[in-house]
């Protein structure tokens, strides 16, 4: 399923994904990033490349047109060979802690909904939780509540505690779209980035 589609399908769930806007050159590009207002965030799509950043494919925090053009022009090089469905322009998220919420669809258990702490957290120590939807909101609390890094989400060193309430929420959409959209196999929101008040998904994949 491509960007636009997943999206769309989220969007039925009541998840919103952050504003954003394919371009398929640079002057639509500088169109859209106008019209959201700086700063925003470029980065590729194409159905080629999964791991947009470590192919130099995400650039975030840009500021100017100038700084737009440059960061263009950079991501079609790094996409190199790969076909490209355009560049994605998004309003940048506010700061706040990434994690990942995903769905998978399970041969033995079916639809299971999965959470944990962005980045390192979950590749490095695989700190995640998982259920079989569909989940109640007393699920969804215990799966945020379990993950080792739970702490990093009630504010430590001076920072915010993380709107657990509206991740809750997004858990108990994510589980409702595997019970009803039996055709998705897996589902990625990686990350969600959440802060104090509410959260943003930056980046959606949903497979078939
Ligand atoms: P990929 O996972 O394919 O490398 P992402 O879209 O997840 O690409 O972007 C990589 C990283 O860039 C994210 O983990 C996040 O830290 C940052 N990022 C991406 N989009 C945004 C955004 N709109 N606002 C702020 N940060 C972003
Ligand atoms: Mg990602």
């Amino acid at each position: 399923m491509d960007y636009v589609q997943a999206v769309g399908l989220l969007e039925k769930y009541g998840v919103k994904v952050i504003s954003g806007s394919i371009a398929r050159d640079k002057r639509e590009a500088k169109k859209a990033a106008a019209k959201m207002g700086f700063p925003v965030v470029l980065k590729v799509v194409s159905k080629e490349i999964s791991h947009k950043s470590d192919k130099g494919c995400v650039r975030v925090g840009i500021t100017s047109e100038k700084t737009l053009e440059h960061a263009f022009d950079e991501i079609i090089h790094n996409a190199g060979s790969a076909k490209v469905d355009g560049v994605l322009v998004q309003k940048m998220a506010r700061k706040g802690v990434e994690l990942i919420v995903g769905g998978k669809r399970d041969a033995q258990f079916g639809p299971l909904v999965i959470f944990g702490l962005g980045g390192v957290f979950v590749e490095v120590l695989r700190d995640v939780s998982i259920r079989i939807c569909p989940i109640t909101e007393q699920d969804a609390d215990e799966m945020i509540r379990e993950i080792k890094t739970y702490p990093l989400l009630t504010g430590v060193r001076g920072t915010l505690p993380s709107d657990v309430t509206a991740i809750r929420k997004l858990l108990m959409q994510v589980s409702k779209l595997m019970v009803k959209e039996e055709k998705v196999k897996e589902l990625d929101l990686n990350p969600v980035i959440v802060h104090e008040k509410g959260y943003d998904v930056v980046d959606v994949r949903i497979v078939e």
